[in-house]
């Protein structure tokens, strides 16, 4: 039954003409990937279509913008469809907002379960139990009959491969490696070229700035929850921009006995960006809501306002209390 859902969203998006596809703000492997492929397979079709970005791309991730990805917010003056891709609500796309109003008519495709209900939709698909979007963007563009291009394998591959860290996360499932499998098939795709670009394209400092993040981790609640911060000294230090520290939180998940990490991230001197991952049981969503923010069981974020040292006196408890809500809950 459920499939009928993808053909549904399949049969609607052959109705329109120009479409802009909105991923979030600090775009992430996923929200660009699936963006990106989704806008080649629409372009397939011979739609004019178009991925909006406002941020810069992180460096590791600048293959995905593959030609789709504009920056002028004028780039259609009138136009039919705008599609939130990974994520549900007006609140994660920014400044580009306004543009997003602009549209006839609004879609969403996202697999995040909690949203701000922000933004009316005229149809769309947000399944929490996907391990990545771009798993959405696949069985959609299959409904739609899309001719599978190795752009499109290759953006579709580094979401799936980002949003589960490489496989490894809960979220991952077979349908996951069902998709990727298939991916391997189509023409010219070269899985170790995509990892490759992914994960060992690291600056120096970006190598640096990990040792001091990972040196400076404070580990509390018995060794389960370990915390560090990034602050605008560290990435000055080591010539980094904030993207560069995006993969570091695995280094600390990898620490034996560890449940919850967190790192968070001075944005400047009364703002904090929170990101949490959760090994096995805690529920960091919940945690990321508290504070206005959002995100997955297992992988939550959120924008605190506050010095990098208030965010991390308070993001400390409120982890203690949920690891002891989770341990009741077990
Ligand atoms: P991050 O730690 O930034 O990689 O984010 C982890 C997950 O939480 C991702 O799925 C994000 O889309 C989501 N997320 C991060 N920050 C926020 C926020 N402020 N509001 C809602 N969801 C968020
Ligand atoms: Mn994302
Ligand atoms: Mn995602």
């Amino acid at each position: 039954m459920t499939d009928n859902i993808y053909k549904k969203i399949a049969l609607k998006l052959h109705n329109y003409s120009k479409i802009l596809i909105f991923p979030h703000v600090n775009m992430d492997g996923d929200c660009l990937g699936s963006s990106a492929a989704l806008c080649h397979v629409l372009r397939g079709f011979g739609k004019e279509a178009y991925v909006l970005a406002d941020d810069v791309t992180p460096h590791n991730l600048d293959f995905l913008e593959s030609g789709v990805v504009t920056r002028d917010y004028d780039v259609f003056d009138e136009y039919d469809l705008a599609v939130l891709v990974d994520c549900g609500s007006r609140s994660r796309i920014g400044e580009r907002a306004s543009v997003f109003d602009r549209a006839r008519e609004r879609a969403v495709i996202d697999h995040h379960g909690v949203m701000e209900n922000d933004a009316e939709f005229n149809f769309g698909i947000i399944e929490s139990s996907s391990a990545a979007t771009a798993e959405l963007v696949y069985l959609i563009a299959s409904e739609m009959g899309a001719e599978f291009t190795l752009p499109i394998a290759e953006c579709i591959f580094a979401a799936i491969n980002t949003d589960t860290g490489s496989f490894q996360h809960s979220n991952t499932t077979a349908r996951t490696h069902k998709i990727a499998s298939e991916i391997y098939g189509i023409p010219g795709f070269d899985g170790n070229r995509i990892v490759q670009l992914i994960y060992n394209r690291k600056s120096l400092g970006a190598i640096q700035l990990e040792g001091r993040i990972v040196s400076e981790m404070e580990v509390c609640c018995g060794g389960k929850v370990v915390l560090s911060a990034v602050t605008q000294a560290h990435l000055a230090e080591t010539g980094t921009l904030m993207n560069e520290s995006d993969g570091i939180i695995q280094k600390l998940m990898s620490i034996d006995g560890v449940e919850i990490g967190c790192i968070l991230k001075e944005i400047d001197d009364k703002t904090a960006r929170v990101s949490l991952r959760a090994k096995s049981y805690a529920n960091v969503a919940r945690v990321a809501q508290k504070y206005g923010g959002g995100g997955h069981m297992r992988a939550a974020g959120l924008t605190f306002e506050g010095t990098i040292g208030e965010a991390k006196a308070e993001i400390a408890k409120a982890l203690e209390a949920e690891l002891v809500r989770s341990n009741d809950e077990k």
